[in-house]
């Protein structure tokens, strides 16, 4: 057994990275400023998008985009179940109606065809979701949304880096991508919102400060323009330069971590290949880079042998973490107790659901940890 604890995720900060936050500390500007403007530049220099609006967090992405796109009562907004609970909460928060599409039982992606089966006069939004860092199939997405003037956001909180048919996601319509601790570059906390369509941008730069019409900083007077005024209400999601260098110094290096975790993720394929009960998710068939966000494997054991929520605490016992990327939204509590199950349900979501366990994967561990891990699973399942 291992001595010491592997956590699922751990964020690779290192002493350079600690230096440039102290250096904004002592500068005099601490808050959004200077180091914002560089770090949506880099962003956009690295996705390839037209602007970048640096951001608290995607959840404030998300509700900012549905803000901006105008999403409230009567409307319906298509997001698969299998994802993170914030979309579903701002799109009920916003008085919108959240549609819930599945997902491709292998890669837990949603699909055009299942989209198709949920539309109706009242969708206005689509949500889809890039999972574990492989992107969803985008092309005949964009068709269907096209041919209805449907809007897209993409959530890329699992996708900095991911290319979809030889760009970067974030190049090719709004994407939101996260920088929490356990996402493939961190800020501490926050988030990113790409998109080339100006008037767009122009509303969520906006209204992530208080709705005020002139955000830029301004370097001469070394702050705000004491002159801006509200345009419209707004929120106050803007990303501290304190946590905005951090996320820059770490984009510079989002190409050594990504590669690191494909060759993790490499490890653990081989090592898992010849167990029958642990299905890793499929890779994508269509052109792609996979960031390696996640490494996601189904427990196929007989449940009478072992459940999910047992194997994962057995291998917590024994010194390895795990997460649950995810419970699936429509069951938990709320949504259980106040929406309809969708027509036909959800099976390959809900299949997913009882069965998905991420194992640890972060740019520091060794192959040695992988092994580590796939070993303790063997004992588990033989034991
Ligand atoms: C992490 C995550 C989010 C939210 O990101 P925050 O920056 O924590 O708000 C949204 N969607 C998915 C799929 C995520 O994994």
């Amino acid at each position: 057994m291992r001595k010491e604890f592997l956590p699922f995720s751990r964020p690779s900060i290192d002493e350079a990275d600690i230096a440039a936050v102290g250096e904004v500390l002592r500068s005099g500007w601490i808050t959004t400023g200077p180091k914002n403007a560089e770090f949506e530049e880099k962003f956009c220099d690295y996705t390839g998008c037209d602007q970048a609006v640096a951001l608290s967090s995607a959840t404030a992405g998300m509700h900012l985009a549905l803000k901006a796109l105008g999403i409230g009562p009567g409307d319906e907004v298509i997001t698969p179940s299998m994802t993170w609970v914030s979309t579903v909460n701002l799109i009920v928060l916003s008085g919108a109606k959240p549609v819930f599409v599945d997902v491709d039982r292998d890669t837990l992606m949603t699909t055009a065809e299942l989209i198709q089966e949920r539309l109706s006069e009242r969708t206005r939004l689509i949500v889809p979701v890039h999972f574990a860092g492989a992107p969803v199939d985008m092309e005949p997405v964009r068709k269907i949304a096209a041919g209805r003037n449907l809007h897209i956001i993409e959530d890329a909180a699992h996708a900095v880096g991911t290319e979809y048919r030889g760009q970067k996601i974030g190049k090719n319509g709004p994407s939101i991508f996260s920088f929490h601790p356990i996402k493939n570059i961190t800020s501490g906390e926050g988030g990113m919102f790409c998109s080339d369509d100006l008037d767009l941008v122009d509303r969520i730069r906006r209204l992530k400060f208080h709705g005020l019409g002139l955000d830029a900083y301004d370097r001469q007077t070394q702050g705000r323009s004491p002159q801006a005024q509200v345009l419209e209400p707004g929120f106050k999601y803007n990303l501290p330069d304190i946590l905005a260098v951090l996320g820059m110094r770490q984009l510079a290096r989002v190409k050594d971590f990504n590669a690191r975790r494909t060759q993790l993720a490499m490890h653990y394929r081989e090592r898992l290949a010849e167990m029958d009960e642990i299905r890793p998710l499929a890779i994508p068939s269509y052109p792609h880079k996979h960031s390696w966000h996640l490494f996601i494997i189904r427990l196929d054991a007989h449940p009478s042998k072992l459940s999910r929520n047992d194997f994962m605490e057995e291998l917590k016992r024994r010194n390895i973490g795990t997460g649950l990327h995810f419970r699936a939204v429509h069951q938990q509590k709320y949504y259980r107790e106040t929406m309809k199950a969708p027509p036909g349900g959800l099976p390959n979501t809900e299949w997913n659901s009882e069965r998905i366990c991420s194992l640890p994967l972060f740019p520091g561990m060794t192959h040695g940890d992988v092994d580590d891990v796939v070993d303790t699973i063997k004992e588990i399942l033989i034991s």
